[in-house]
């Protein structure tokens, strides 16, 4: 038997999220500049390549794994690899095989990635207003998303909305948002912004809207039941007693969940982040390409980088700049 990935801090790393590609179809505000310059191909790791790395993080114990991007959807023949993943969810090693997805490409996709094993995904929708939706993603439509939203359910897909909260624009939608989610069914995320990236002249702080005052705005029509379930990640949840919907609350910036942190992130071009708050970061590629026949350096290097994981994140916004700032876009590690 292998040994497990354990973090100097006893934290078992059964999770890990894959950026498949850097490039999407929208250009969220808080996520892209409208001009972004994307990588070469040559950088990006092939769907051989993902397929070796993910499968070797299986044969060390991750029993989850999450693909995002930039828009995974997007990525030529993403659905070969979602196939070729469902070998271990059918061998039992993956218990889960998820994604992240704008839903942009869902009304094409939503029945194969059922048929490769997927069960749930995350959509992300921060308005129901087609305007204010155009505004915030630059590129996206939102008609396209809700199909896409229709086709994944019909699918048997169990969709769970993230929406980013943000000051002055969908604030006046936070029971709006609920209600959708409840008549359809779906969970609903809230995420407070995160300072990633430089996004030109966009004033993050100025759209920062703090989850503690939505859950307080919630509790003035609701009763709120604090949920105990953790996923091993920043999520809180809570339940709304008259209509028994669950509401979750991601809140790194103001919530301490570092200690239950079971998860890396791997981006498009083989480097490994230990921590989404954190620059630590190890080489991937480099044992993958190197080694085409043999797992063995690639297998040491993922332990390496485990050795490395930090304590925690130092997001800080409480003295009104974003302290803790971290240099690349979310689309960089996937969120
Ligand atoms: N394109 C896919 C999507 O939008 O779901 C997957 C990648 S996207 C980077 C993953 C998540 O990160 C989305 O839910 C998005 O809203 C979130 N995100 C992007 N930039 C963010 C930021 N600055 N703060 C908080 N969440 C952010
Ligand atoms: Fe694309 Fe997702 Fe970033 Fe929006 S949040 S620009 S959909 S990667």
């Amino acid at each position: 038997m292998t040994a497990p990935l354990i973090d100097p801090f006893a934290r078992a790393i059964t999770y890990l999220r894959v950026s498949v590609t850097d490039r999407c179809d929208f250009r969220c505000v808080y996520c892209m500049s409208e001009n972004m310059t994307f990588l070469p191909k040559k950088e990006l790791l092939t769907l051989e390549e993902l397929d070796r790395l993910c499968s070797t993080f299986v044969g060390l114990g991750v029993e989850k794994l999450r693909i995002t991007g930039g828009e995974p959807l997007v990525r030529r023949d993403i659905m070969t690899f979602f196939r070729s993943m469902s070998r271990h969810l059918d061998s039992g090693a993956l218990k889960e095989l998820t994604l992240t997805t704008n839903g942009s490409q869902l009304e094409r996709f939503a029945k194969d990635l059922y048929a490769a094993g997927v069960r749930r995904i995350n959509v992300s929708l921060d308005t129901l207003d087609e305007d204010k939706f155009a505004r915030v993603t630059r590129w996206g439509r939102l008609p396209q998303v809700l199909r896409g939203l229709d086709a994944a359910q019909a699918a048997g897909l169990r969709v769970k909305l993230n929406a980013v909260a943000l000051k002055g624009f969908n604030e006046d939608e936070l029971f709006t948002l609920a209600e959708f989610c409840a008549a359809r069914d779906m969970d609903l995320t809230w995420i407070e912004v995160m300072p990633m990236g430089d996004l030109g002249n966009e004033n993050r702080i100025g759209q920062y809207w703090s989850l503690k005052d939505l859950r307080a705005q919630l509790a003035e029509r609701y009763t709120l039941i604090d949920l105990a379930e953790r996923s091993g990640g920043p999520a809180r949840y809570v339940q709304l007693q008259e209509t028994g919907q669950k509401i979750g609350f991601i809140t790194p910036l103001t919530h301490n969940f570092c200690e239950s942190c079971n998860r890396v992130r791997v981006t498009c071009t083989g480097e490994i982040y230990m921590c989404l708050g954190q620059e630590d970061v190890a080489d991937l590629r480099a044992p993958l390409r190197d080694h085409p026949q043999d797992d063995a350096p690639l297998e040491d290097a993922i332990r390496a980088a485990i050795l490395l994981k930090p304590k925690g994140h130092d997001f800080d916004y409480s003295r009104q700049r974003a302290d803790g700032q971290v240099s690349r876009h979310m689309s960089h590690t996937g969120g």
